[in-house]
């Protein structure tokens, strides 16, 4: 059985796979799941254990994966009878739990633009890492106390990679990406309008675009993402549509101020250097047609559809299986 949150002892919070991921790669906090204990999300059942019995992850930690990331419970987890996150799925088929792992089964219903803010519960950490003693008294009830003034609800997240994942995991089903809904800023729509294919980004600003990667040109002060796809567009003086090439740009300096300098710059490079067929997801800019000098013939222009990544925190390269045939 995966989950998609897990409570977070050192943070006293219930956080999800996705927190966990930005976390680990935030270098300006403290943060290494593989250090940390996850116990079960739901209260009543975590109270009655003590601080031992713990969760496992998976794909916390790759900076590019493939399969759904998610909390699972380790073959010591113990659940009190009748919680939800202890049922396990038996007599099922290893196809079939296969296909549940490849699925991001929670779909957030809101994607938050401000950075949920994460603090450290200094007394218990320390406690439950030195002492891992089966018969230590469990925790305090006040110690598990929920946040009142926490903003997001488990159905919200500031995390971009979640809603990709439920995205890119779940595209052989559009009957329910046009059911789940997804929240940005003001603008309400289903996941399957929200992400739009980056050759019809005329169709409505301020989307989720995404596409192919043809190339990724590394310059000295931005990467170019070209996308394999073109824009149809008439541009002003022309007689008809044409064909337009669509890219984007990251500033390095952008690049090298992130929190997530390391891991960004390693999910890039690997992107230049990949032969897989790779896509890139973002949110909050929408290239608009512009006209570029020729570099062969200055007295020359062409016209193309471009814009300047603004916030990596809403920006992904990755591989998308299945998104091909589609
Ligand atoms: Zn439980």
């Amino acid at each position: 059985m995966k989950f998609d949150v897990a409570y977070c002892i050192s943070l006293d919070d219930k956080l999800s796979i996705y927190d966990v991921r930005d976390l680990n790669f935030d270098e300006t906090v403290d943060f290494d799941s593989a250090k940390e204990h996850f116990q079960c999300p739901n209260d009543i059942c975590r109270m009655m254990f003590e601080a031992s019995n713990e969760l496992g992850t998976f794909n916390a930690k790759n900076v590019n994966y493939i399969r759904t990331p998610h909390f699972k419970n380790l073959t010591t987890t113990r659940h009190m009878e009748g919680c939800p996150y202890g049922a396990s799925k038996t007599g099922g088929n290893i196809d079939g739990l296969q296909a549940e792992n490849d699925r991001e089964e929670h779909f957030p219903s809101e994607l938050l633009l401000t950075r949920r803010e994460y603090v450290r519960k200094p007394t218990l950490s320390t406690t439950s890492k030195n002492t891992p003693d089966e018969n230590r008294p469990i925790a305090p009830i006040q110690a598990f106390r929920p946040h009142p003034e926490r903003r997001d609800t488990p159905d919200t997240t500031s995390i971009f990679a979640h809603p990709v994942e439920c995205f890119v995991s779940n595209i052989d089903d559009k009957d329910l990406l046009k059911r789940m809904p997804l929240k940005i800023g003001e603008h309400t729509a289903s996941y399957a309008s929200f992400f739009k294919k980056i050759e019809y980004l005329q169709d409505n600003k301020g989307l989720i675009y995404w596409g192919k990667i043809k190339q990724i040109k590394d310059y000295t002060q931005s990467f170019r993402i070209d996308f394999e796809q073109k824009v149809w567009f008439k541009a002003e003086g022309e007689a008809r549509k044409k064909p337009y090439s669509v890219n984007v740009y990251l500033s390095k300096k952008l690049i090298d101020n992130y929190r997530k300098h390391k891991a960004f710059l390693e999910e890039i490079k690997l992107a230049i250097d990949n032969q897989r067929e790779l896509y890139c997801f973002f949110y909050g800019v929408t290239p608009a047609f512009k006209h570029v000098p020729s570099k062969k013939n200055p007295e020359a222009s062409f016209g193309v559809f471009s814009a300047d990544i603004e916030n990596l925190d809403h920006f992904i390269i990755r591989e998308a299986a299945g998104v091909e045939a589609k």
